[in-house]
């Protein structure tokens, strides 16, 4: 498995204490990702500027010449990266890090295994990313393990993924928490590169075949505050009968350091953060319209 991140002790990823598996690799490209360490499947370097020393030891393990240290500073050729992440591993100031690492799903299930005193009985693991699914056949092995070893499971999705992994997937799931970015089509492909159909497709695939989920819908000001957006999730909602409740998450604008430190441009939009106001006003016309609110 290609795994960006194990973080143990959530309380915000599903019921109870879980341990949360950030899987790489994402199909969507959303605007206000606040993980674009996971977008591409592959391996790359983030380089913390504000924390390099000047050491010159990544410029010396480097099998490229990657790194480049003048008197004007420290120039990273992003270009001819290969990912051998050999630069993170000798950086002592903490400038370089692993987007990911390559892990066996027992390897991975070792990790999960470790925290089963801390689980309780609504705790367990919730896998995220980036998009999991995006690795379908090696989550599915991970839930199959999971379930074998009375291990709560949970999935954090963008419901783009193969709908084909629905069946086989949702016997093995305690719990999904779905992704609706946007009911309006246009806005969605805008924000996030790709249609809202397979997902909203997916969803309601998943809720015809039993599956127990909590629609997740991220707030963007100025973006998706927007009544065609609130109509569409009172709508999904009146259509699952095994959904939960309906919450909302505030945008926050903590991606965009890494997006610096990934060689792109800061693209944490202060703008785009809802007020307490905006909040209280959108909850308020959710539960107007129907919706049961976390
Ligand atoms: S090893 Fe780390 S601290 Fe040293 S030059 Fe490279 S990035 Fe900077
Ligand atoms: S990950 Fe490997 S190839 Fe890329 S910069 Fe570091 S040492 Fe060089
Ligand atoms: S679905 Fe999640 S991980 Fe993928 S781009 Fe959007 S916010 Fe980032």
């Amino acid at each position: 498995m290609r795994v960006s991140e194990i973080q143990r002790f959530c309380m915000h990823d599903g019921p109870g204490v879980r341990t949360t598996v950030f899987l790489k690799g994402c199909p969507l490209h959303c605007a206000w990702c606040h993980n674009p360490e996971t977008q591409k499947p592959g391996p790359e370097i983030l380089f913390w500027q504000n924390k390099c020393v000047g050491c010159g030891a990544c410029a010396a393990v480097c099998p490229v010449g990657a790194h480049r240290l003048t008197e004007d500073g420290h120039f990273f050729d992003r270009s001819v990266c290969k990912g051998c992440g050999k630069c993170a591993e000798v950086c002592c100031a903490g400038a370089l890090s692993p987007s990911m690492r390559e892990m066996s799903v027992r390897e991975v299930y070792a990790e999960i295994e470790r925290d089963r005193a801390f689980y309780g009985t609504s705790g367990g693991v919730t896998l995220s990313g980036g998009e999991p699914l995006a690795q379908g056949d090696e989550a599915l092995s991970l839930l199959r393990l999971c379930r074998e070893g009375g291990i709560g499971t949970a999935i954090e999705t963008s419901g783009f993924f193969d709908g084909d992994l629905l069946p086989a997937l949702i016997p093995l799931t305690d719990c999904f928490l779905w992704d609706f970015k946007d009911g309006n089509d246009e806005r969605h492909r805008q924000y996030t590169g790709a249609s809202n159909g397979p997902v909203i497709r997916n969803l309601l695939r998943a809720d015809e075949l039993g599956a127990v989920t909590a629609l997740r819908c991220i707030m963007v000001r100025g973006v998706n505050m927007e009544e065609d957006h609130y109509r569409a999730i009172a709508d999904l909602w009146g259509r699952l009968c095994g959904c939960l409740y309906v919450e909302l998450l505030p945008y926050h604008a903590y991606g965009g350091s890494k997006m610096t430190a990934l060689g792109g441009r800061d693209n944490g939009r202060t703008d785009w953060i809802p007020s307490e106001d905006d909040m209280a006003r959108a909850a308020d016309r959710l539960r107007a319209l129907g919706t049961n609110l976390k």
